[in-house]
């Protein structure tokens, strides 16, 4: 069997109701899987996923003006 390469993907995570990125896990037992907004206080479990090969992501940290450290 050969072995594929595969392609480099970054997985960005957004608020489904404000598209901000600044979302994080809940914690607590009741919680599980559930996720929070910090800039809307939006939480829930249907998190907005989006896969980035690695060139849309390089590009879309450049369009966030996010340094890369
Ligand atoms: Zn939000």
């Amino acid at each position: 069997m050969k072995k594929q390469k595969k392609p480099k993907t970054f997985k960005i995570r957004k608020c489904p109701k404000c598209n901000s990125e600044n979302v994080g896990v809940v914690v607590g037992k009741d919680k599980k899987g559930e996720w929070e907004c910090y800039n809307c206080k939006w939480s829930g479990k249907n998190i907005q996923e989006i896969e980035l090969g690695e060139e849309d992501f390089l590009k879309y940290l450049d369009e966030r003006g996010e340094a890369v450290s």
